[in-house]
């Protein structure tokens, strides 16, 4: 069932008003019609089954026939920090992770990042644009909430961040004691995770000795050296099923 994403506040008196770039792909490309039955997501974890009863030049009208908890958000809350990588990799990033339950992705700037931050406006447009592909895995998946894309951080910010969530821990291609699997290993009540991935040409030791100076672990994931853009969804994945909800059936 076509799935759309409105904010809250477009749901009132048992109606939902659809009226973003949505409506031109309902009626011109799903050609959906007055009586079909839509699934509509509020981004805060609740599914609504939706009949659509009007379709306007510029909104789309509903009527709520049922609502229910989205059951297809995980049990923890993971917020990838992404050593900001060449061009289009960050598309298949946000793409991969948001289909594996991620829900926040964190652009990071780090001193090994080809890619250099620009200004303001044109970090906007970037992030405008990956937020929408991250709405768009996140209706092709089923998810019930659109995974967060932030503005890029400086690494001070990421650790600051880092340190206040209940794990945290940078996989770094030099570490070969401490395995994800240990630092994940028995953190049932843990809620909030992060991970800081770094870019194509990994990380600088002076950035990991003040990762390690704020009492963040690094891990290894191995002796395989993966590319930046398969470390982060193959680190959620490990994530999601030794603490998440893709061991649960
Ligand atoms: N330039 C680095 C090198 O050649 O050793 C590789 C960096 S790797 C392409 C990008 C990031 O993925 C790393 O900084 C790390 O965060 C993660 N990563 C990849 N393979 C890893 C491994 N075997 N153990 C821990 N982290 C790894």
């Amino acid at each position: 069932m076509p799935r759309f994403f409105v904010e809250p506040d477009k749901i009132r008196d048992g109606q939902i008003v659809i009226d973003t770039e949505d409506v031109a792909h309902i009626k011109k490309v799903l050609r959906i019609r007055e009586g079909e039955v839509i699934t509509v997501c509020d981004s805060c974890g609740n599914d609504y089954q939706a009949e659509v009863i009007e379709i306007a030049e510029k909104q789309v009208l509903c009527n709520i026939l049922s609502s229910a908890h989205s059951e297809t958000e995980p049990n923890i809350s993971v917020t990838l920090f992404q050593g900001l990588p060449k061009a289009a990799k960050m598309d298949y990033i946000i793409q991969k992770t948001t289909e594996l339950g991620i829900v926040r992705i964190v652009p990071c700037a780090l001193s090994r990042c080809v890619v250099k931050l620009e200004n303001q406006k044109a970090e906007e447009k970037k992030v405008s644009r990956w937020q929408k592909i991250a709405e768009e895995a996140a209706k092709q998946s089923g998810r019930g909430v659109i995974p967060k894309i932030s503005m890029p951080v400086t690494l001070a910010e990421a650790i600051r961040e880092l340190q206040n969530m209940d794990l945290a821990f940078v996989p770094y291609e030099c570490e070969e004691m401490t395995s994800l699997k240990k630092v994940l290993t028995g953190q049932k009540d843990v809620c909030n995770i992060g991970f800081l991935i770094g870019p194509e040409g990994g990380f600088d030791p002076a950035e990991i000795e003040k990762i390690t100076a704020a009492g963040i672990k690094t891990v290894t994931l191995g002796k395989r050296i993966l590319r930046t853009e398969t470390a982060g969804e193959a680190v959620l994945a490990m994530t999601m099923y030794e603490l998440g909800d893709i061991n649960t059936f």
